[in-house]
């Protein structure tokens, strides 16, 4: 189905879904997720009114930002290697996928180079898989603190991913829990840190993720089809 079809569906199924939780659907932004998708259907999607891209590489997004521009913003959600911080900071307006101190160490040492405050989110393994990445629940109050004393990195909330399963329910779990990890950071009062983005929910079990607080869906498949390998 064409892209624009696509994200009409999608935007209906989160406004239904925020409803249904009693919530505003103008408090959940829809990401496009574009690994692997061609500049000429990601400007598809922005003609749509989609304002967030989110890509997994930081080379990959640097050429698509350079075609494109800073008429979006630019969220970078996959692995981050250290190595990478100094051109994470300069291209992404919010960067999904902080999970260690080192990191964060660097991120804040290169934000200071750049003379500009990164945005973050704490990337949380809320499905305790080995293969996931992001921190403990356990531990993530701990990693938040840690992360907070840095003055050039501003945290903004949690990000998140689902075990895969065939019935998006299984995720309600992992997708609440993240949403009870939230709620005690904001408890914990940490000086310099915000909670407002729960960035959670995928192709397929975003409306799942709408009714347990999310307020960034992270959407590919829905928007592009299957990614070709
Ligand atoms: C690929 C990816 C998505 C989008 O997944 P779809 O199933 O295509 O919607 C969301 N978040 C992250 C971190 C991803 O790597």
């Amino acid at each position: 189905m064409p892209v624009r079809e696509n994200i009409e569906i999608i935007r209906t199924t989160i406004a239904e879904a925020a409803l249904r939780s009693g919530r505003n659907p103008g408090d959940v932004r829809l990401m496009a997720v574009t690994k692997m998708v061609d500049e000429e259907r990601i400007r598809e999607a922005v003609a749509c009114g989609v304002d967030i891209i989110g890509e997994n590489y930081v080379q990959e997004a640097a050429q698509k930002i350079d075609g494109i521009g800073h008429g979006v913003e630019w969220h970078m959600i996959g692995h981050l290697q250290s190595n990478k911080a100094k051109y994470a900071v300069r291209l992404f307006n919010l960067i999904h996928s902080v999970d260690r101190v080192s990191l964060a160490e660097e991120l804040d040492r290169r934000s200071g180079k750049a003379g500009c405050t990164t945005r973050i989110l704490i990337e949380v393994n809320a499905s305790g898989e080995d293969t996931k990445s992001g921190v403990a629940v356990g531990r993530a109050v701990d990693l938040v603190k840690a992360v907070a004393v840095f003055r050039n990195l501003s945290v903004q909330g949690l990000m998140a991913m689902a075990a895969w399963s065939q019935d998006p329910e299984q995720a309600r779990g992992t997708f609440r829990a993240v949403r009870e990890l939230r709620d005690r950071i904001i408890e914990a009062d940490i000086s310099g840190v915000t909670m407002k983005e729960l960035s959670m929910g995928m192709t397929d079990e975003y409306p799942v993720a709408v009714e347990e607080g999310a307020t960034i869906v992270r959407i590919g498949r829905a928007i592009f089809g299957e990614r070709k390998i």
